[in-house]
């Protein structure tokens, strides 16, 4: 077993077939087989497998330079406790205000004295796009409670964190920013289902050696589901058996590569 706990920033395939992995701890690792499983973005940004032309073919990258990603931003508080039960408060508001979409979590309903959660802000693209600019938690949630504030004064009044420790009980991401993600997860544009095409037939090379280069996509960005975790799965069974059919291995009857023909034909 080999697992490491470093960020992979490049993949190169030696004349001997090996790949060897960059690591962004400085090492260097080589491996039979590779199988990418991020986000097309984190592909071409942060490891840059696009720039070498040894390992997809053109449809491919092209597939992973082009494919579309929405971004998402999420905003979180703990609370002291779950206002929105004892004061009979909604447990979901959707606003047009910047914070459109608000939740209330409860991680423990056996337990009416528990902390609370309240996801203040659930957005997507352009909503999401609106709030990058208040790159600081604190700011970001102080503003989106006052646009709370505007539609249910009531609701408003319980946003503030545990202990009002804001650095410790706010939490905020934003996937676009993510250095690792790039985006929140790949929702085609119409008419670029020709590149969900591409990258989710990607692991039938394994089936043809004269074109198998050892390395093969996985995950949600690759699937014809982005944003669920079925594809994220499907497409994962497809790469393990890419990878088990190369290395020599026998698949079982029905498996991915052999039962399953790309039947779409989208440029006709
Ligand atoms: C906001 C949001 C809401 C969602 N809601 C739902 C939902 O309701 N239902 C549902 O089914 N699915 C949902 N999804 C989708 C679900 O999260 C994905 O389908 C699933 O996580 C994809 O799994 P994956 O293994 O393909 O990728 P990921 O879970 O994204 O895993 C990829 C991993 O690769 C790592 N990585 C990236 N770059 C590198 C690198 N250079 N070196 C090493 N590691 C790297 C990342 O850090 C990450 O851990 C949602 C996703 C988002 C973002």
């Amino acid at each position: 077993d080999c697992i490491v706990h470093a960020a992979v920033r490049g993949v190169t395939k030696r004349a001997d077939g090996k790949f060897v992995l960059a690591l962004d701890d400085g090492a260097a690792q080589s491996f039979d087989r590779v199988i990418v499983a991020t986000t097309t973005r984190a592909i071409q940004v942060r490891m840059g497998i696009t720039d070498t032309s040894n390992l997809f073919a053109p449809e491919v990258m092209r597939a992973i330079k082009e494919t579309h990603m929405v971004s998402s931003s999420k905003l979180f508080i703990l609370t002291r406790d779950k206002f929105w039960l004892r004061h009979g408060l909604p447990h979901n508001i959707q606003t047009d205000t910047l914070a459109r979409g608000i939740y209330c979590l409860d991680y423990a309903p056996d337990d009416p004295y528990a902390h609370g959660v309240v996801l203040i802000s659930y957005t997507w693209e352009d909503d999401s796009h609106k709030i990058l600019s208040l790159t600081d938690k604190i700011e970001r949630c102080k503003r989106l409670v006052a646009e709370i504030g505007a539609v249910s004064p009531a609701f408003a009044a319980h946003l503030f964190p545990l202990d009002n420790d804001y650095a410790r009980n706010v939490i905020s991401h934003d996937w676009l920013l993510d250095p690792y993600a790039l985006g929140a997860f790949k929702l085609n544009h119409p008419g670029e289902d020709v590149h969900s095409q591409a990258l989710f037939y990607q692991f039938q090379t394994a089936a043809d050696p004269t074109v198998d280069s050892g390395i093969y996509l996985a995950g949600c960005c690759c699937s014809f589901t982005g944003g669920w975790i079925e594809g994220a799965v499907q497409t994962a069974i497809n790469a393990a058996s890419a990878v088990i059919h190369s290395l020599g291995g026998t698949l079982a009857e029905g498996n991915p590569l052999d039962a399953m023909r790309s039947r779409y034909r989208y440029g006709d």
